[in-house]
């Protein structure tokens, strides 16, 4: 858009202009005559200049300067006005009305209202200008005068602008809307609706909307749509801000008036859209106050939440600043006060693109937050409180999505009980037993890869699942788990003994399921319980091995739980 910006067209500037408000039974010639005998206002035409209307609109009289190469000569004005204007050109002879609705204009104009100046229109040729009053506030006027090839060039190059600047806008709308059904947040629907009615007032606003759009449907109802898309908007930007701003934390005080203000726009908006002519004589009279005052309470609020931490106020902040900065500079403007300050006509098009993307940001920023807000829960409900190691549901889906993935590679399951526990707990206490399952989980953990798959299966049972593991890896690792146990020297069942570690071990079978594969560790398990404690059993084919000493295999039928000695 910048770059957009820097392309500027040359205009020649026009020597002299004056004016006065409109009066009923004026005409053109009267008026050409009193600007002859030098009775109405000078002033600046390549400055934007605020008119202040009469009860039949306002007089322009400017001067063109003279044609210098024969070419084609176009009279623009900037921003278009909203009422219908008329250029009297070579002495009166020609008179042609233009507005902003105009969807068939010869010159489109685009953010302008534009006339072809007739060949002999110079200097001392003066062109009348009759504004037809508006109930529309008018910005202040721009006025120049161009070849026809700068002014096609202007024109190319404003509607390349608008439209990058309304893509913006709408773009972030459909990908707000898509979040809205997607993740059922209405916020992202507020979004949408403000970034609509903002450009919906910019699109009237510029023209666009009438040409390249050729809306001819909005054609009559222009001042209504505007006023009533100005009223929604702040009733959206309401209602967005109460939660991309989060005021019920930050700034609790400004969350009802700010809803207050929300239901008050929507009211104002449905009052000036009634059709009832008393009704709409309300809305239009509290229309100016009650705007001033919403934008102004946004734009407090925003400031309130920001300053007491809220990250999205600062954002709401800095888009919804430079906005109403510009309205009020054009309000000062229109009043007088800030005559001379000049700005390019793409301004609110500018900033409404800027607001539609940094509020997008905001809203990537909250999908941020609340997707890590999320991995924290996730988190906490996947381990367990106590040992910080995979609880059983958690450890249970790893281990199965394990399984699934890789079908032919070899798996080991090792079923791990502490020996004698309960007997620790009994002499020491509960809280010792605790501190003890801590020491271990963490003995555990540090023994084993960081791609083995450790869990905490029940009281002091765990389980490790060991992928691309062969039985006798597993052996060795079910006993270094065990030694490294025992290595902590906890105290167990008496002051002479400590904790030690009973291990079952089973092998992936072909078709497998995690549960056939944890009973046959938990069988192997109790083996090593029942033989002895403090040692690691394998299950494999039907039979039950002692695998820590010299090994002692143990043969059984699969369905005959009693061990028989080979
Ligand atoms: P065995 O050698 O046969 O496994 O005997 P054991 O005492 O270890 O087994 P048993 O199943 O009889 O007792 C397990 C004990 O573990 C009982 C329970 O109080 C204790 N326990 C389970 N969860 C926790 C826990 O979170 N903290 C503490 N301190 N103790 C626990
Ligand atoms: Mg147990
Ligand atoms: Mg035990």
């Amino acid at each position: 858009m910048c770059i957009l910006c820097m392309g500027h067209t040359t205009a020649a500037s026009i020597p002299g202009g004056a004016w006065r408000a409109a009066h009923a039974g004026d005409t053109p010639s009267q008026v050409l005559q009193e600007y002859n005998a030098g009775r109405l206002q000078r002033f600046d035409p390549s400055r934007a200049q605020p008119f202040t209307p009469g009860p039949a609109g306002t007089w322009v009289v400017i001067n063109p300067p003279p044609a210098t190469d024969g070419g084609e000569r176009i009279l623009t004005i900037d921003p278009p006005p909203w009422g219908a204007v008329t250029a009297y050109t070579e002495n009166l002879a020609h008179a042609q009305t233009r507005a902003l609705t105009d969807i068939g204009a010869p010159l489109p104009g685009h953010g302008r209202l534009a006339w072809q100046l007739p060949d002999g229109q110079a200097g001392a040729n003066p062109i009348l200008l009759k504004f037809d009053s508006s109930p529309v506030l008018n910005a202040p006027l721009r006025f120049q005068v161009q070849s026809l090839a700068d002014y096609l060039q202007h024109d190319a190059d404003w509607l390349t602008f608008a439209t990058a600047c309304f893509a913006a806008m709408l773009t972030m709308v459909l990908m707000a809307l898509c979040f809205a059904v997607m993740l059922r947040d209405v916020i992202y629907a507020w979004y949408s609706g403000y970034i609509v009615c903002y450009a919906l007032i910019l699109g009237a606003e510029s023209g666009f909307v009438f040409h390249p759009l050729r809306w001819h449907w909005l054609v009559d109802s222009v001042n209504m749509t505007h006023a009533a898309a100005v009223a929604l908007s702040i009733a959206f930007a309401a209602l967005f801000m109460i939660r991309f701003c989060e005021l019920r934390h930050y700034a609790p005080i400004f969350r009802v008036p700010v809803l207050a203000l929300a239901v008050g726009m929507i009211d104002l908006a449905l009052l000036r859209i009634s059709h009832v002519p008393v009704l709409v004589d309300i809305a239009d009279a509290l229309f100016t106050p009650l705007t001033t005052l919403g934008a102004s309470l946004l734009l407090l609020t925003a400031l309130a939440a920001a300053v007491r931490g809220s990250r999205a106020a600062w954002l709401f902040f800095a888009g919804w600043v430079p906005l109403l900065l510009f309205t009020a500079a054009n309000n000062a403007h229109l009043s007088g006060t800030l005559l001379g300050l000049d700005w390019p006509d793409q301004t609110g098009l500018a900033l409404g693109a800027f607001e539609a993307i940094l509020l997008a940001v905001g809203l990537a920023d909250r999908a941020l937050t609340s997707r890590l807000d999320r991995d924290e829960v996730r988190a906490l409900a996947d381990h367990d409180a106590l040992t910080d190691i995979f609880n059983r549901r958690a450890w249970s889906e790893h281990a199965n999505a394990a399984l699934t993935a890789s079908t032919s590679r070899q798996l080991a399951l090792l079923f791990l009980d502490l020996d004698h526990f309960k007997t620790l707990n009994d002499r020491l206490g509960h809280h010792a037993g605790d501190r003890a399952l801590v020491a271990v989980a963490h003995a555990l953990k540090a023994e084993l890869r960081p791609r083995d798959l450790l869990g905490r299966y029940g009281g002091e049972e765990f389980v490790v699942l060991l992928d691309a593991t062969s039985a006798e890896h597993a052996i060795d690792v079910g006993n270094r788990l065990r030694r490294r146990v025992h290595r902590l020297e906890i105290p167990a069942s008496s002051d002479t003994t400590f904790l030690t570690l009973s291990v079952g071990i089973a092998m992936r079978q072909a078709v497998d399921s995690l549960q056939a594969l944890v009973e046959r560790a938990d069988q192997a398990m109790y083996r090593a319980k029942s033989t002895g404690r403090n040692q690691v059993v394998m299950h494999e084919d039907g039979m039950l091995m002692r695998a820590d000493r010299p090994l002692v295999v143990e043969r059984r039928n699969r369905t005959d739980a009693a061990p028989t000695k080979p």
